[in-house]
């Protein structure tokens, strides 16, 4: 395990450096995305809960119709869930809709539709947790919070610690992360780690020829030490291949939850309140489909309607969106 720098111990110089080069870095590259142009907390909490696990791109247009459909949070609350759910297609993990819906009924209900602005009362709201909860106050109401997600987290360990073969616990990326923070300057200082481990410090191929944290970073000095004829090294960390292999070992294809994301796509195509009779939609999700399956799809469907995301009329064997 590599020892990460101690946070008490950070020279300030070595800490202003870093801060500059970083800050100056995103006023030139920072790209422009609808959710840096606002400080609404409910237009930031749409963009977020839509980034968790969906590409940028993706979520653009998805962000500016979701807004387009349901303006408020007040829309959003008194949405049926199948308006939620049919608003959220493209974007997969379909339980994230029926969360942020969750959400927004909470703030309407518990705080009389004002979001709180610290990270602690975020926290209780449901759906809500620790990174999302950073993120609003920091990126909504410009609080100076350190907090983590995949990107940060990545920078971190490799400026302070090291290559990221040998990970170091987000307890002390997380201290070393608040030491870093430049006071009054906490929302362009996250946004500009996040740009960087989503443009530069990329998971598989770091581009440290381009990264303005090149002379500050523990991993970069480890590498072109390891391999100083080669003065463009621009290493592949291991570790994360191998896991992606392992992953592919299981075809998507098969997974429970790709089906389940089907079947919810089927019910998509319905108009509202329209039952589909379980008997059609086998054959729809599945192109092998025998009567040897009902008793996955049985199973499939019951999971679905134990999340909330579709409706099962067992007696008539229908189902629908909520
Ligand atoms: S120098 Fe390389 S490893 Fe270090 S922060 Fe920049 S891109 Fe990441």
């Amino acid at each position: 395990m590599n020892a990460a720098e101690s946070p008490a111990q950070l020279p300030d110089s070595r800490i202003a450096n870093i801060q500059q080069h970083l800050l100056a870095w995103f006023k030139d590259h920072g790209r422009d995305l609808p959710w840096r142009r606002t400080r609404n907390p409910y237009h930031i909490l749409v963009s977020e809960i839509m980034l968790q696990q969906t590409q940028v791109e993706r979520v653009k247009p998805k962000y500016a119709a979701f807004l387009e459909q349901f303006p408020s949070l007040e829309a959003l609350a008194a949405a049926s869930p199948g308006a939620v759910i049919r608003a959220w297609s493209g974007l997969g993990y379909n339980r994230r809709a029926l969360n942020l819906q969750r959400t927004a009924q909470a703030v309407l209900n518990e705080h009389d539709g004002k979001f709180p602005a610290t990270p602690e009362a975020l926290c209780e709201l449901p759906g809500i947790g620790p990174y999302t909860a950073g993120a609003i106050a920091c990126f909504a109401f410009e609080r100076d919070v350190a907090f983590m997600d995949t990107n940060i987290r990545r920078v971190l360990q490799r400026v302070f610690a090291g290559p990221d073969t040998a990970p170091v616990p987000d307890r002390e990326l997380l201290e070393l992360g608040a030491v870093a923070l430049p006071p009054g300057d906490g929302w362009t200082w996250n946004q500009a780690i996040m740009e960087l481990g989503a443009l530069i410090c990329t998971a598989a191929r770091p581009r440290c020829q381009l990264c303005p944290l090149r002379s500050d970073c523990r991993a970069y000095a480890e590498w072109r030490a390891a391999d100083e004829a080669v003065f463009t090294y621009s290493p592949a960390p291991k570790a994360p291949r191998k896991a992606k292999v392992a992953e592919r070992a299981v075809p998507f294809t098969t997974t429970p939850r790709y089906f389940r994301g089907r079947v919810v796509e089927a019910l998509r195509q319905l108009e509202p309140g329209v039952w589909l009779a379980v008997a059609e939609l086998g054959p729809q999700i599945k192109g092998d489909w025998t009567p040897d399956d009902q008793p996955w799809l049985a199973t499939l469907l019951h999971g679905l309607a134990a999340d909330h995301l579709i409706e099962l009329d067992e007696a008539r064997l229908h189902a629908r969106l909520p």
